[in-house]
């Protein structure tokens, strides 16, 4: 039987500590975050208390820790998660703790290294931080004969005690995503494709506190059935970092058709992509967003090229966010990995952009040559119509 103490989730937060004035702000939306994205898994109480917020279970018994440190991991703003054993402040009691929790550690019989850090935020504890490791070590080393080591420069597991309002001890230490909570730098509509790349430059900005929604366009019945259930997917995936993600799924298969029927094949594609832009920043403007995300990586391929990026970007006036513009594929690749939307970015279902496309795009459009072309279809009636169709769909928390 474990030595009674409560066993609670504390989330690090990073870089929101530097905001000064608005810290206050960050924070609580942090914690609403974090309180959100838990709702769920049992009733929680969400304190903040000295830069960090403390999750606590309202029945221990009954929650799911380790989907609990999974999901807070992904909220933007913590840096880290550590399940901590949380108890009243007292000497005789860390010691009783440590040995108790190094005992859980060690259950297996097989000898480990270990070093004690410590931190006192609670000046009034009579002894400081060298001394509580010292201690802390001395007696554990003593408890557990044979079996620990110390090693200060790569222990197995390095365990940590806080003096604060209660005294933290923990040595698990799970990894965050960092960055700034999500809906303190207001909305931004992301172009979501079934791509790779899409989903990860939405998580890039939203880990910059942004709010996503997103726009697809499919082309049934060009595209499937299952190329959009895949983007319903992605869209899924992304809200487990960006919360609630709305994604509006516009038909883009008229319009397509009039740019086959109507431009030169070299143009197509880029045509295509503002026509996507055009669409994408009125269903924005509507929504409240104040910017555009897109995929696009310099240089990747022809509708990608500067005067390409140039062409695309001209039809629309809202700020586009290009956060992949300066990485390789293989950086992407890793990001995408790490965010768990590559296996499902990479099914084989085609996208709407692959239908038509052509063999030798134009590497360097103009502007205003492609507006001319574009003058002479009815594409403002086809593009109204695509927004008056297109159906939306949640992802997400409390989707
Ligand atoms: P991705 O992997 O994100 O699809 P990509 O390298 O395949 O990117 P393109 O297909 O040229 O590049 O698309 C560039 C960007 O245009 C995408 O990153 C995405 O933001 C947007 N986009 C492309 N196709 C669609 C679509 N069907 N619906 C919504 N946005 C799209
Ligand atoms: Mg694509």
């Amino acid at each position: 039987m474990p030595l009674a103490h409560d066993l609670v989730l504390i989330a690090r937060i990073g870089e929101i500590s530097l905001k000064g004035l608005n810290r206050g702000d960050f924070e609580g939306r942090l914690a609403a975050n974090l309180q959100r994205r838990l709702k769920g898994l049992g009733e929680v109480r969400v304190v903040r208390s000295q830069s960090v917020v403390r999750v606590e279970p309202v029945d221990p018994a009954a929650f799911d820790y380790e989907e609990a440190i999974h999901r807070a991991t992904c909220i933007f703003g913590i840096v880290a998660v550590n399940l901590a054993r949380s108890f009243p402040v007292g000497f005789p009691e860390i010691l009783a703790q440590a040995e108790d929790h190094v005992r859980g550690i060690l259950a297996d019989g097989r000898p480990r290294t270990f070093k004690v850090e410590a931190r006192r935020s609670d000046k009034s504890f009579p002894l400081d931080s060298p001394a509580i490791c010292r201690e802390v070590g001395a007696h554990l080393l003593e408890a557990f004969p044979g079996l620990l080591t110390v090693d200060v420069h790569r222990p197995s597991f390095v365990l940590h005690v806080e003096v604060r309002d209660t005294v933290l001890l923990y040595d698990r230490v799970e990894r965050g995503h960092r960055g700034l909570p999500v809906g303190t730098a207001g909305k931004a509509m992301l172009l979501l494709s079934g791509g790779i790349d899409s989903p990860v430059a939405g998580y890039m900005m939203a880990s910059r506190g942004l709010e996503i929604e997103a726009v697809h366009f499919q082309s049934i019945p060009f595209t499937s059935e299952r190329a959009l259930r895949k983007v319903e997917a992605l869209a899924g995936l992304l809200a487990r970092y960006a919360g609630r993600v709305a994604l509006h799924v516009v038909p883009f298969a008229e319009i397509q058709t009039m740019l086959r029927d109507g431009v030169p094949e070299d143009m197509m594609t880029i045509c295509m992509r503002r026509a996507m832009m055009r669409i994408a920043e009125r269903i924005a403007v509507r929504r409240g967003c104040r910017a555009l995300i897109t995929g696009e990586s310099l240089g990747q391929v022809a509708s990608q090229t500067m005067p390409a990026l140039a062409t695309t970007g001209a039809v629309v006036s809202l700020p586009v966010f290009r956060p992949l513009i300066g990485l390789d594929k293989d950086a992407t690749i890793e990001i995408a990995r790490r965010i768990g939307t590559f296996e499902t970015s990479i099914q084989p279902y085609e996208d709407c952009c692959t239908v038509f496309v052509a063999k030798h795009p134009k590497t360097k459009p103009d502007a205003s040559a492609t507006q001319r072309l574009e003058d002479r279809l009815p594409l403002e009636d086809a593009i109204r119509r695509a927004i008056d169709a297109a159906e939306v769909k949640t992802a997400g928390w409390d989707a």
